[in-house]
């Protein structure tokens, strides 16, 4: 008989909060503050996440990120579905191929979190993920092409996925011979540090390949001692350690904030790597930050941080050959 267990990650995340009404109710708020979100993006917080929020604050930067708001329900002109081309971006099940060197592998839709900004908010995973199934595919579409030197593990957050799918999966990219990177884009040492424990950081040290870890913060309240020993753990499997963050209203739009994140980032190992101008997602709307004021406050972080604590401002344009940077 094989019996599995549930590691401790598995548990917190089975026990994230899925109800509007006991958030507001934990952090001792009004019920009127949000609304029901649709079934298809519904309302996801880890509770070590939710701990970090202050209580009884309605404008707390880690509420508004994970907080459906009436605004998301009302249409806004140029938001939409699908802002970053990547339906157009599938070369094969999972894969997006957007630029020179890289492609990015869809491993499954779930998340830890879910981020009302998020650009793959209306993404069809079920349509598109290399699921087990359909992954072979995937595998052969990489090794069939030499340029492919990084292999992007993306999602929803791949980490989500049990250790052991993991390791297989990363079994088959090592093969190909000409793949040297791996690169996982995730959540999860911010949002449920508990994920990264030692069956993961065994799995990535063990691999041939360079890896680097992009880890997702908007806001230095995110990264408490817990992160900051889950990014140390990271880098002890060797892994290069980098943040990207979402530019958004209401959260992180001002430049001692930004700072301050970056300031942070540093002293736990990680480097900022992108703030991305928000991609017009449908829902997404009340979290823009216009071009003008994005600009201003790069101009302000420059002013006062080191060159290397400052995020590249990027926005992602369909069918541009890179992340575009903005001035
Ligand atoms: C963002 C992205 C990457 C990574 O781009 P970098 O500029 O190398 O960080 C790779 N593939 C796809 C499809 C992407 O959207
Ligand atoms: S963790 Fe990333 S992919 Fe998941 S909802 Fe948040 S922004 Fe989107």
């Amino acid at each position: 008989m094989i019996t599995r267990s549930v590691a401790r990650w598995q548990a917190e995340l089975g026990q994230a909060l899925g109800e509007v009404a006991e958030l507001l109710a934990t952090l001792g708020l009004p019920q009127d503050l949000a609304v029901q979100p649709g079934p298809a993006f519904g309302l996801r917080v880890p509770r070590a996440f939710v701990a970090r929020m202050a209580y009884g604050d309605p404008l707390d930067p880690l509420l508004r990120q994970v907080l459906p708001l009436v605004a998301e329900q009302q249409p806004a002109a140029g938001f939409t579905r699908d802002p970053v081309g990547d339906l157009r971006a599938v070369h094969a099940p999972g894969v997006l191929r957007k630029y020179a060197g890289r492609a990015l592998l869809v491993v499954t839709g779930a998340c830890p979190v879910h981020c009302r900004y998020c650009f793959r908010r209306g993404f069809p995973y079920g349509d598109v993920q290399a699921t087990r199934g359909r992954l072979a595919a995937a595998i052969e579409h990489l090794g069939a092409d030499p340029s492919i030197a990084e292999v992007v593990l993306s999602g929803g957050d791949p980490l989500t996925l049990p250790d052991a799918r993991l390791r297989t999966l990363v079994a088959r990219i090592e093969a190909i011979p000409h793949v040297r990177r791996l690169r996982v884009h995730t959540r999860m040492p911010v949002v449920l540090p508990a994920r990264v424990d030692d069956a993961l950081v065994s799995w990535l040290a063990a691999t041939r390949l360079r890896t680097v870890v992009v880890i997702h913060a908007n806001h230095p309240n995110e990264l408490d001692e817990a992160v900051a020993e889950a990014v140390q753990r990271l880098a002890s499997a060797g892994a290069t350690l980098l943040n990207q963050s979402v530019l958004l209203r209401g959260v992180n739009d001002d430049g001692p904030t930004l700072a301050r994140l970056s300031e942070r980032l540093f002293e736990i190992g990680v480097l900022p790597y992108y703030l991305h101008q928000l991609d017009r997602v449908e829902g997404a709307a009340h979290f823009e930050v216009d071009d003008a004021r994005a600009g201003a406050l790069l101009a302000e972080l420059r002013s006062l941080l080191p060159g290397y604590l400052v995020p590249r401002l990027v926005r992602e344009e369909p069918g541009m050959p890179y992340k575009t940077p903005l001035p």
